[in-house]
């Protein structure tokens, strides 16, 4: 009964690639046609043992900014790299909050074995959205990945300690200095003592150059948390 049914729907709402709208022949996650799926690449060891970029060979090491102690995290992983179909549904994902775009990414994630690669968290922490821009958006995509990436873990999830204080300049069009730059004082924690001796998981949608992530756990390690991991769908390699 439940075949016929999506049978059914299938006929009616044919499925269509996210990424290239080619018909599909099931509307079966992820919705992404065979053509669109060769462009995807996971991201397995070798990596920084730390912050997870990948390297092209040996096996897995400290980076040199790990090696310098630059991050405030512990521990970061990403499942793919950011390259299309990715991008494509990354970017989707920020126009249109689809269940099927984002359900979709979880399905990638899940495939990548990335989301078993995290330490059972206290709390979950998206990186927050100004709220002009959550305004213009109607929902924060990193908060979608978080419930969707770690449903096991949807009580935790907390949207309103860490907030952003000021709409930044998209990063996108940023050097290395001026992103750290542009970064200073944007996050903030709206109550203290909730977070000591805390595992915490920051969830977000892409690390570039990880700023955005190391302020964020700049601003929560004063707060004195036991661990920091951080999970992010994409890794882009442009510097
Ligand atoms: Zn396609
Ligand atoms: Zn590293």
């Amino acid at each position: 009964m439940h075949s016929y049914i999506e049978a059914l729907h299938d006929l009616l709402f044919p499925p269509q690639c996210l990424c290239c709208e080619q018909r599909l022949e099931a509307s079966r996650l992820p919705l992404v046609c065979s053509a669109c799926r060769e462009g995807l690449r996971s991201i397995s060891s070798p990596l920084c043992a730390t912050c997870g970029i990948p390297f092209t060979t040996g096996v897995d090491h400290l980076c040199g900014v790990c090696l310098r102690k630059s991050y405030f995290f512990d521990y970061a992983r990403s499942a793919m790299f950011y390259q299309p179909p990715v991008s494509n549904l990354l970017l989707a994902l920020k126009f249109s909050n689809t269940t099927s775009t984002v359900a979709s990414l979880k399905k990638l994630a899940e495939e990548s074995g990335a989301l078993s690669l995290f330490t059972v968290p206290d709390i979950i922490i998206p990186v927050p959205l100004h709220v002009t821009r959550l305004r213009e958006r109607g929902f924060n995509q990193a908060l979608m990945l978080a419930r969707h990436c770690f449903p096991q873990w949807r009580r935790v999830i907390r949207s309103t300690v860490l907030v952003r204080n000021r709409a930044t300049p998209p990063q996108s069009s940023l050097s290395g200095h001026q992103r750290r730059q542009n970064l200073k004082g944007c996050f903030q924690l709206t109550r203290s003592g909730l977070l000591a001796g805390k595992r915490i998981l920051l969830v977000d949608d892409v690390f570039t150059t990880g700023s955005t992530i190391n302020e964020c756990s700049r601003i929560l390690r004063r707060e004195k948390p036991k661990r920091i991991e951080v999970f992010t769908l994409a890794r882009s390699l442009q510097l």
